[in-house]
């Protein structure tokens, strides 16, 4: 997961009309019989994919060719499943964000990995379900916006690639495997309920990225040896590039290794991570 900036006049045209009329329908409805469709509409799901790529914006593997990819609310819209800290009391569900059904800062495009329940195998070959679906994990419950309209005083522990720096709270290994970052000797509470909850560290993902890797550190390799030997580096050097550019998959992770392995020449090549 990278940051990424989303203008503030980057709203689709007519959301913000159509979100309003949908959720005046809404209103004087229960909340099980609401109905969501503005948030999905085509034009959202091509701002989102002209903004930050055909990409997952949490895993951030490729969403082309492969699947259209979920928008996805960032506070889940229908209802919010909560598991209190203490296991004294059982999980309970309450009701979701209605009124951000529409909103485009609550929205995100996603793959289904990320974002549906799925029975998958985790970083340690045991399988759980995973997927962000209807968490919103707070550092405060007591904190949480149940209908008040007001969500500033919460704090949110699942990362916002359009809020938070994702940098600050998650660390690459070099082999793709992603840990929590620690603060002040304690590992990130945002960095580790998103790799829990979002299944930042499943298998298949892993080995998505280890391959990755696999790409860069060749590029890299082959970048370094032509800088010894005083050879132009030319399509290894533009390979690098196209590794950092923000739209392409597993950024977060290429910009760690090529920090790692570079820093000294990044200047020289024009690179930036
Ligand atoms: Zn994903």
């Amino acid at each position: 997961m990278i940051k990424v900036d989303r203008p503030r006049d980057s709203t689709p045209p007519d959301l913000i009309l159509k979100g309003r009329d949908e959720l005046r329908k809404h209103l004087t409805l229960e909340p099980k019989k609401r109905v969501f469709k503005e948030y999905s509409s085509e034009p959202v799901r091509k701002k989102l994919t002209e903004l930050f790529g055909r990409k997952c914006m949490f895993c951030e593997s490729l969403l082309a060719g492969t699947q259209s990819g979920d928008v996805e609310h960032y506070r889940p819209k229908g209802k919010v499943v909560v598991y209190p800290k203490t296991t004294a009391v059982a999980a309970h569900v309450i009701p979701g964000y209605f009124w951000l059904g529409a909103k485009w800062p609550n929205l995100l495009l996603a793959c289904s990995d990320c974002n549906r329940p799925r029975t998958q195998d985790d970083f340690d070959g045991n399988a759980r379900v995973i997927g962000k679906a209807n968490f919103f994990p707070l550092a405060d419950e007591t904190k949480r916006a149940i209908g008040t309209w007001r969500v500033r005083q919460e704090e949110p522990l699942l990362l916002n690639p359009c809020i938070d720096d994702p940098a600050e709270h998650l660390v690459f290994l070099e082999d793709g495997r992603v840990q929590a970052r620690l603060i002040d000797g304690v590992p990130s509470a945002k960095g580790e309920a998103s790799i829990y909850y979002l299944g930042l560290a499943r298998a298949e993902l892993l080995q998505m990225r280890a391959r990755h890797g696999r790409m860069v550190r060749a590029a890299i390799r082959h970048t370094i040896s032509a800088l010894k030997e005083g050879r132009d580096p030319g399509a290894d050097l533009e390979d690098l590039e196209a590794f950092l550019m923000p739209k392409e998959p597993y950024v977060a992770f290429s910009r760690m290794l090529i920090y790692k392995y570079m820093r000294q020449h990044l200047a020289a090549l024009g690179l930036s991570v």
